[in-house]
């Protein structure tokens, strides 16, 4: 469903990833860990056009958002790109809401401006997923009032508004207090439940072993190591693996 090869990003002189691999099956979970500077996060931004690459393919749904010929990477036009972006929903470690809008016009905010759909037909979507992430009773106040974990699942009802078919997710609980990590935490269980394709970053290691179908170990802008969480948790191959999961454990 989703195919990155091959993957390449440089900044300046300096390459962040070296020919990255990784793919999934719609429906998936995948989590990639590592350590800081690993190119966690710039994988990921690569996956959503956040970043250009300058080598491999990306190929989302039988689309090929950015396909590499002859050396050059090649990236779909405009039309072809909003479309295949369009299917991916992004949540960030930074929760991103707008300050001056009330919850739930955050919600409906990128459904009418982006999608030109009408209020009336957004307002009862975005009142379900807040349902959905437990909060349709904060629904009229402003994010300055909510506590993070409520922003945080705010941030991923406001993701979902648009309907997407993959979610990734940047480190969702990294800036909240632990107390206010496990709410998120069951936000996204929820959605693996219901077989949402999901990329996730995270340096949570129990999570990420109880809800990933696979795992990607990641260091210095290679894959180090791949597998079914089973494989990489209990019976790591690689030296360095088995090094960081005794260090974050
Ligand atoms: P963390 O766990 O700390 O979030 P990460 O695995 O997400 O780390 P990245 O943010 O992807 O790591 O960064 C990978 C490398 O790319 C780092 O060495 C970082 O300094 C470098 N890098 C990231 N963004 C830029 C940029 N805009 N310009 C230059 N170098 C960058
Ligand atoms: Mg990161």
């Amino acid at each position: 469903f989703i195919e990155m090869k091959d993957i390449v990003k440089v900044y300046g002189k300096l390459t962040i990833l070296h020919k990255v691999n990784m793919s999934l099956e719609k429906g998936e979970v995948i989590s990639i860990i590592g350590p800081s500077g690993a190119g966690k996060s710039t994988l990921l931004r690569c996956l959503n056009h956040l970043e250009t690459i300058q080598g491999g393919s990306i190929l989302v749904d039988g689309d090929y958002l950015a396909e590499e010929k002859n050396g050059e990477v090649i990236y779909a036009n405009e039309v072809k790109s909003k479309e295949i972006l369009g299917k991916m929903g992004m949540v960030f470690q930074s929760f991103n809401l707008f300050p001056h809008m009330t919850v739930l016009d955050n919600i409906m905010a990128a459904p009418i401006y982006v999608k030109g759909m009408k209020k009336e037909e957004v307002l009862p979507i975005a009142e379900n997923l807040l349902d959905k992430v437990g909060l349709l009773n904060k629904k009229n106040m402003y994010p300055g009032s909510l506590s993070g974990g409520q922003k945080q699942r705010v941030a991923i009802a406001r993701a979902l508004a648009m309907n997407p078919e993959i979610m990734l997710f940047d480190e969702p609980t990294s800036a909240l207090d632990p107390e206010l990590t496990g709410e998120v935490l069951k936000t996204i269980q929820q959605l693996a439940d219901e077989n949402m394709t999901m990329v996730i970053v995270t340096h949570e290691m129990a999570f990420a072993k109880s809800v990933s179908d696979r795992i990607l170990f990641m260091v210095d802008g290679k894959v180090e190591e791949e597998g079914t969480s089973e494989q990489v948790f209990e019976h790591p191959k690689s030296e360095r693996t088995k090094a960081f999961l005794k260090s974050i454990l």
